[in-house]
């Protein structure tokens, strides 16, 4: 399948039964095990990129990209402690439910935040700090290397990714297939090496600065944060 073609199901998936799946798991509602263990995991890697932006102490007006936003689980908390965040997603749906989210948590500063659906790839602009959370397990490693040097020409100084790691190897594959069920190619789940991500980082000038690991049943997520050599 085409890189357009991948990008097109991926859209499709989040504006329609991904949209209620991940909305969900993103929410305080009831959902199942499998589905509450994921959305704790998610929730330590939010807290995780917030832990090392406020350790700074430049959060104030800081000028932040968070692509692949989906329901604003990271912009909303990022906007509130004051930074600038450009917010986007290539789910109109996603960042629908987003844009409603920080209108209904934020009341001061929900301006903070400007939402847009747009494809990573397409967007322009020059920000202190780019994140993009969740998003690379949705596509193969030979289209990780674009996009991660797209995101990296927008960021003047410092890029923070998530990706699913490798190394977990099967075992973990098959758990993450239990919660991307059914037929179609949205629901295969790219996992990604650890040394081609820094590779692709290293080739576009960025050493890593800071990694975690989160781990929870069903939920894996390897984090790097990479600054500009
Ligand atoms: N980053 C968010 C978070 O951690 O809360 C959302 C993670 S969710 C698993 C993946 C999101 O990536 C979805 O909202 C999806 O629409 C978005 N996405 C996938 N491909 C994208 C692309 N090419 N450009 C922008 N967003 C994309």
């Amino acid at each position: 399948m085409s890189v357009a073609d991948d990008k097109t199901v991926v859209r499709q998936y989040f504006n329609s039964t991904g949209f209620d799946r991940w909305q969900r798991i993103y929410g305080n509602g009831e959902v199942n095990r499998v589905q509450r263990d994921i959305r704790d995991g998610h929730q330590q890697t939010v807290d995780r990129v917030l832990e090392w932006l406020q350790a700074d102490g430049n959060l104030g007006g800081l000028m932040v990209c968070d692509a692949g936003c989906g329901v604003g689980s990271l912009s909303i908390p990022l906007g509130d402690a004051g930074a600038i965040v450009s917010a986007s997603d290539i789910s109109e749906k996603m960042v629908a439910e987003a844009n409603q989210r920080a209108r209904n948590q934020l009341i001061t500063r929900a301006s903070n935040i400007n939402f847009m659906a747009q494809d990573l790839e397409k967007l322009t602009g020059r920000y202190h700090t780019v994140i993009c959370l969740d998003v690379l397990i949705h596509y193969p490693q030979n289209q990780a290397a674009e996009m991660i040097s797209h995101l990296c020409s927008l960021a003047e100084t410092r890029i923070i990714l998530s990706f699913a790691p490798k190394t977990l190897a099967l075992s973990i594959l098959k758990k993450i297939g239990e919660f991307f069920p059914g037929p179609s190619k949205t629901t295969r789940a790219y996992q990604h090496r650890e040394a081609d991500i820094v590779k692709i980082l290293s080739d576009n000038g960025f050493t890593v600065s800071r990694e975690s690991m989160i781990s929870t049943s069903f939920y894996f997520s390897r984090l790097l944060e990479a600054i500009r050599c």
